[in-house]
C-alpha cells in the first residue's frame, strides 16, 4: 500500500504522516492538512457496493491512512460503529417525497457529528500510541450545541483521553443542554460559560494559543488537542457515507452501477460536503454538489460571486449548527482548485483574517462547476418541513429541511437534472430540534417545554422517540458548574491537576 502524505493548505514543506496530521489537527502555520494526492476509488462501484458499513469503512480508511496497521484500523471501526447506532445499517437511505434522504443521525447523540466523532477518538489515541506520545489526549471544545455532546459521547471513558467541553450557559437548546449535563464518564467535564458562543470559542482559542500554558501542562503529562472539524480524523470518515448511498441505490435498483446521482447537503462548516467532494475526486459518479445554506448565506453568495465575505448581520436561525461566518473546511476547497498552490490560498486566507473577505479568480471559478448553491430562510425551513411532512409523513430536522427546500427548488429551476437521483444529508433527528419541527408542521409556536415538545411530536407522527431523547427524562444532572467567560483557563487548570 502507498503512503498517503498531508501537507499544509498554506505552506506545501510542512507535512505530516497520517497520524501526526490525526495528532496535532492543524498544521503549526495555522494551515488544514491536504492528503498530496486524492486515491482512486479502491475496486469497482459494485463490489464496492456488496460491502457492509464497516468493510466499506476499512477500504476508504486504508487509502487515507495508511500508516495505521489494518488490524488497529479495523479495531478503531468496530469500536466506533459496532454498536454505537441504533440502525444496522449505519447509514440509511430512505426514499421520500421524490427524494433520497441519507440519515446521519442515527448514532449516539442523533446528529451527524457522531459518524466522525465516534471514531475520531480511538483514531487518535492509536495514533499517539505508535507515536510514543506518553500523555493524555486532553480535548478542548467549545460548542454551539450539537459538536460538544458528539464529542463526549465519542471521548468518554476513552483510556489515555480527557474532554472538557465549554457551551454558552443560555445559548443552547434545553435537549442540547439536558444531554451535555447529563454526560457520564471519569474522564469528562462540562462548563457553563456567562457569555455566547463566540466567547467560548475565542476562550479555548485563547488556551490553545497560550504556548507557556501548554508547556505547563505538557509537564503535568496532558497534551491538548481539537476534534473540530479541521480534523483529517474527521474528514476521512465522512467520505464513506456517500460511497455506501451510492451503494444502497445500486442494491435497490434505482441506478445502474456508473449512473450519476446529485448530493446535496446542509452546509455549516464545509466538512460535510467536503467529503462529498473527495468521494466525487476518488471515482464516485457526483454530477453536482449542492451547497445549501440558511440566513447566514455566506457560501451560497461564494458560489454565485467568486466572493467570500463574512462581513455581514450573523443571523440566528433555527438551524443553529450551520448559523456561521467562516467555513473553515472551505480552505481545503480553495487550495484544491487553486491548483495546489499554497502561496495563493495562505494569500486568500490572510485576506480573510486582516479584511473579512477574499476573492477567487477567473481560474478558479471555473473549477467550481460541480458545485451549485442555494439558501433557505426561516420562512422557507417551516413550509418545506410542512410539505414533506404532509406529502410523505416524514419528519424532517431543520438542517435537512434547508437542504431539502434548496434541493426542491434547484430541480424547479431546472438549475439541476430532475432525472438524476437527489441525494440529501439529513443530518439530525428531529427529535433534537422537536421545538421548531413542530412550529413548521403546526404553523405555531408552543410555550411547552422541549421535552414535552418531544412528547408531542411523538404523538402526532407516530415516530417512535429515539433512546438519546427518552433517556433524558429523568437523568441525573452531573455537571452544574458555570463560570464566567474570563475563568476558562482557571477551569482548565482545576480539571486538569
Ligand atoms: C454540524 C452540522 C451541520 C453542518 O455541517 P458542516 O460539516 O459543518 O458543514 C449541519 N447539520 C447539523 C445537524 C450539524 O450538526
Amino acid at each position: 500500500m502507498n503512503t498517503l502524505i498531508y501537507q499544509s493548505t498554506r505552506n506545501t514543506s510542512i507535512k505530516a504522516d497520517p497520524s501526526a496530521a490525526v495528532l496535532k489537527g492543524l498544521a503549526e502555520d495555522g494551515g488544514l492538512f491536504v492528503p498530496e494526492e486524492i486515491p482512486e476509488l479502491p475496486m469497482t462501484l459494485s463490489a464496492l457496493a456488496g460491502l457492509s458499513y464497516e468493510e466499506l469503512a476499512f477500504q476508504i480508511l486504508r487509502l487515507f491512512l495508511t500508516d495505521y496497521p489494518e488490524s488497529e484500523l479495523k479495531e478503531c471501526i468496530h469500536l466506533a460503529y459496532g454498536q454505537n447506532f441504533d440502525v444496522p445499517g449505519i447509514a440509511p437511505l430512505v426514499k421520500k417525497a421524490g427524494s433520497f434522504y441519507l440519515e446521519l443521525f442515527h448514532g449516539r447523540t442523533i446528529a451527524f457529528k457522531d459518524m466522525a466523532l465516534s471514531i475520531l477518538p480511538h483514531l487518535m489515541t492509536r495514533a499517539a500510541g505508535r507515536m510514543g506520545a506518553k500523555e493524555e489526549i486532553v480535548i478542548l471544545t467549545a460548542t454551539s450545541g450539537d459538536t460538544g455532546k458528539a464529542a463526549l459521547a465519542g471521548f468518554a471513558d476513552v483510556p489515555g483521553t480527557r474532554i472538557m467541553v465549554f457551551y454558552p450557559k443560555d445559548g443552547v437548546s434545553e435537549v442540547q443542554k439536558l444531554q451535555m449535563v447529563t454526560q457520564k464518564g471519569g474522564n469528562v467535564e462540562v462548563v457553563g460559560v456567562e457569555g455566547n458562543f463566540d466567547d467560548c470559542q475565542a476562550g479555548v482559542k485563547q488556551i490553545f494559543h497560550d504556548a507557556k500554558l501548554k508547556e505547563t501542562l505538557m509537564g503535568k503529562g496532558f497534551r491538548l488537542s481539537s476534534a473540530n472539524s479541521i480534523n483529517i480524523g474527521r474528514l476521512v470518515p465522512q467520505i464513506v457515507y456517500y460511497i455506501y448511498a451510492y451503494g444502497q441505490l445500486m442494491a435497490s435498483g434505482e441506478i445502474r452501477e456508473g449512473d450519476e446521482i446529485n448530493v446535496c447537503v446542509p452546509t455549516g462548516n464545509f466538512g460535510n460536503i467536503l467529503a462529498a467532494f473527495y468521494a466525487r475526486q476518488m471515482g464516485l459518479p457526483i454530477k453536482k454538489l449542492i451547497s445549501a445554506s440558511n440566513e447566514n448565506k455566506v457560501l451560497y453568495d461564494f458560489f454565485r460571486t467568486g466572493s467570500y465575505d463574512r462581513n455581514r448581520k450573523f443571523v440566528l436561525t433555527s438551524s443553529p449548527s450551520m448559523d456561521i461566518l467562516v467555513s473553515s473546511n472551505l480552505e481545503r476547497l480553495i487550495f484544491h482548485i487553486s491548483g495546489e498552490d499554497a502561496e495563493k490560498t495562505g494569500e486568500l486566507m490572510q485576506s480573510l483574517t486582516n479584511k473579512g473577505r477574499y476573492e477567487i479568480t477567473e481560474d478558479m471559478r471555473k473549477k467550481l462547476d460541480c458545485f451549485e448553491a442555494g439558501f433557505a430562510t426561516e420562512e422557507d425551513t417551516q413550509k418545506e418541513i410542512r410539505r414533506v411532512y404532509e406529502e410523505s409523513g416524514y419528519v424532517l430536522d431543520p438542517h435537512t429541511a434547508v437542504a431539502s427546500f434548496v434541493a426542491d427548488s434547484l430541480l424547479k429551476e431546472g438549475r439541476v437534472d430532475g432525472s438524476v437521483p437527489m441525494v440529501i444529508a439529513s443530518t439530525a433527528s428531529p427529535y433534537k430540534f422537536a421545538r421548531a419541527v413542530l412550529y413548521g408542521i403546526e404553523g405555531e409556536g408552543s410555550k411547552e417545554s422541549d421535552m414535552e415538545l418531544v412528547g408531542r411530536l411523538s404523538e402526532k407522527t407516530g415516530l417512535s422517540e429515539p433512546e438519546a431523547v427518552s433517556k433524558l427524562r429523568g437523568a441525573e444532572i452531573l455537571h452544574d458548574k458555570t463560570i464566567p467567560a474570563s475563568g476558562m483557563e482557571e477551569a482548565v487548570l482545576g480539571f486538569l491537576r
